[in-house]
């Protein structure tokens, strides 16, 4: 399991705001990746209805980390919810970012969490 695959582990268990239908890998897709930041689209193929897009930051220790156990660890949630940014307050807002991503698309995302993903050092691990 890949940070990616975690992510869409992740929103599977979250339901979809339209018909209450949990949400699949397939629902889940990879619009884009950098340095950590990986920008989602999260649609139900359920019914059929765009449910925004994430933001989700994933700590460059475990980028390239596979994960063994398709469980999430609490920790691991929580480190996911923190970004979580999927409201349906959020969805205009979230559409316009999209729609504005341009080739420095990173100076949408805040400087803390970009040093985050660079320092993975700055949070020890139990290793
Ligand atoms: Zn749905």
């Amino acid at each position: 399991m890949d940070a990616f695959q975690l992510i869409q582990s992740f929103f599977s268990r979250m339901r979809c705001n339209f018909c209450s239908h949990s949400f699949t890998p397939e629902d889940i897709q990879l619009l884009r990746q950098e340095e950590g930041i990986y920008i989602v689209n999260v649609y139900c193929t359920h019914c059929d209805t765009q449910n925004g897009v994430a933001m989700v930051g994933v700590e460059a220790s475990q980028r390239d980390h596979t994960f063994p156990d398709p469980e999430l660890t609490d920790e691991e949630l929580m480190r996911l919810a923190e970004y979580d940014p999927i409201t349906e307050d959020d969805v205009l807002s979230a559409h316009q970012f999209i729609n504005n991503l341009d080739g420095d698309w990173q100076r949408f995302i805040p400087p803390e969490m970009l040093e985050r993903c660079k320092s993975p050092e700055t949070e020890s691990q139990d290793d």
